[in-house]
């Protein structure tokens, strides 16, 4: 197969698993336990189709535009789509349409599971990194932000404005990021400069998820 590069590419998106289906001999790519891609093999363990999902519309216009691009073989023909491994699907044109897969299996989730499984809040800050995690706070995801550096009993003020008010997965596709809320937030730990360096840090964080 051409696109030698897939297995690290679906691997180093975040919450992806892969395990191989003995009986049709498929390794499949996971997210939150659902696949959102597979490799078919065959008995030779030769790659014969690249399996993944695409908005309907658009993989209707793929097909008529690629001769390698067809109905999902063994899966639901509306939403599934088969590449041939050795067609003429541009490197650049599959990683693609492996995003939109990823990405439409990934919005299949609640907004709280999203957030659990890229392993991230909603203000960008990597909870596993953080010393307090799993000792004095189980996390912002799993307190639904009611952590202990938030007024008692309630959320903190990002979390209440990005989750429960504007309804969003985190603040990344809001238009006042990085807002006077963040800014009201600031770790008083942190110097001036600190602060800054984790802001920027936090909206990479969102931003590249
Ligand atoms: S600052 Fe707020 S939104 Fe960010 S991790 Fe902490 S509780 Fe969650
Ligand atoms: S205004 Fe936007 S950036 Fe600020 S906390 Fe709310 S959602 Fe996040």
């Amino acid at each position: 197969m051409r696109y030698i590069w897939l297995d690290d590419y679906l691997l180093k998106k975040k919450g992806v698993t892969k395990d191989l289906q003995p009986d049709w001999n498929w390794i499949r790519y996971h997210v939150g336990g659902k696949m959102f891609a597979a490799v078919c093999l065959d008995t030779d363990n030769k790659p014969y189709y690249i399996n993944l999902k695409l908005d309907p519309v658009r993989g209707d216009y793929m097909r008529k535009m690629y001769a390698d691009i067809i109905p999902g073989y063994y899966s639901d023909k509306t939403h599934w789509n088969s590449i041939r491994p050795d067609g003429a699907v541009p490197d650049d044109l599959l990683k693609d349409m492996l995003d939109e897969s990823y990405r439409l299996v990934l919005e299949n989730f609640s907004k709280k599971r999203q957030r659990e499984i890229l392993d991230i809040t909603c203000c960008g800050s990597e909870c596993s990194k953080c010393g307090c995690y799993g000792n004095i706070c189980q996390g912002c995801n799993e307190l639904c932000g009611k952590v202990f550096h938030a007024p008692p009993g309630k959320a903190c003020p990002i979390y209440r404005c990005a989750v429960n008010r504007k309804h969003l997965t985190s603040c990344a596709k809001c238009e006042e990021l990085p807002c006077v809320i963040w800014r009201d937030t600031k770790d008083p730990q942190l110097t001036d400069e600190e602060f800054e360096t984790d802001i920027q840090n936090r909206i990479r964080n969102l931003l590249e998820n």
